[in-house]
């Protein structure tokens, strides 16, 4: 589950476990993005509060863990890094899913050795309401006939939260109670996230490698 996670909400929660479902996934890894590809250094908050929100938000869900995979690695968090990364990891029995936005994968052809990708996982490509799967496969053209079998759109009517939306209710002071779990609700209001007036938080740097 690939995302930049500024924060998790319920939208990628509910995905996380639809796909689970749906896919018979064993387990779900939550992969905040170290530093997005496609975003400016510093347009995103810091690495260790979206990873500690991630998981905050996971704890209660057995099948969920996240990983420091992409924020341990320095530079652009380049999918493919990624899932050789994972790969290596598990060994070559494993299959893997990429979990994203439809909206993030629409921009597919412009990652790092785009096609390369299609040959490392299987892709799940969530949808917000609205969202109209002939955009996908426009985008992909002739990548979405060979890698059919590869792509599979998943609906999440809870994806109509969104996290830009979610910094927004903070920044002008209106609520996200019900937007996202508690424990990430109280994070960001702990830490003054997303008012423009963060403090530090005190918390431990997170330690390099963990245990996916
Ligand atoms: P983004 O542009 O911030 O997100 C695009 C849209 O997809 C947003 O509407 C976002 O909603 C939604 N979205 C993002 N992750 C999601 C998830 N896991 N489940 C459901 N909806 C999701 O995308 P991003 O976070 O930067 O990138 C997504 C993933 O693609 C990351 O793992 C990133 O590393 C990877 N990526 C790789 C490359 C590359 O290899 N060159 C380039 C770009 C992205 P919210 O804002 O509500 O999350």
């Amino acid at each position: 589950m690939g995302g930049t996670f500024d924060p998790i909400h319920y939208g990628h929660l509910v995905t996380a476990e639809a796909a689970a479902e749906e896919f018979g996934l064993e387990q779900v890894i939550f992969v905040p993005a170290g530093q997005p590809p496609h975003k400016p250094p510093g347009a995103v908050t810091e690495a260790r509060h979206r990873y500690l929100m991630t998981v905050l938000a996971t704890v209660p869900n057995p099948r969920f863990t996240v990983s420091r995979v992409d924020i341990n690695r320095p530079g652009p968090s380049y999918t493919v890094d990624t899932l050789r990364e994972l790969h290596a990891r598990y060994g070559p029995g494993v299959e893997l899913y990429f979990i994203t936005g439809a909206d993030a994968m629409l921009q597919i052809l412009t990652w790092k050795d785009a096609e390369t990708l299609f040959g490392l996982c299987h892709f799940i490509a969530a949808t917000r309401p609205g969202f109209r799967l002939s955009r996908l496969e426009s985008v992909l053209g002739p990548l979405m006939e060979r890698y059919r079998d590869r792509i599979h759109p998943l609906q999440v009517p809870a994806l109509a939260i969104s996290s830009t939306d979610i910094r927004e209710r903070v920044r002008t002071g209106r609520s996200v109670r019900y937007l996202l779990p508690d424990a990430v609700m109280h994070y960001i209001q702990k830490t003054g996230l997303y008012t423009g007036q963060g403090r530090p938080v005190p918390v431990t740097p997170g330690r390099e490698g963990d245990g996916v």
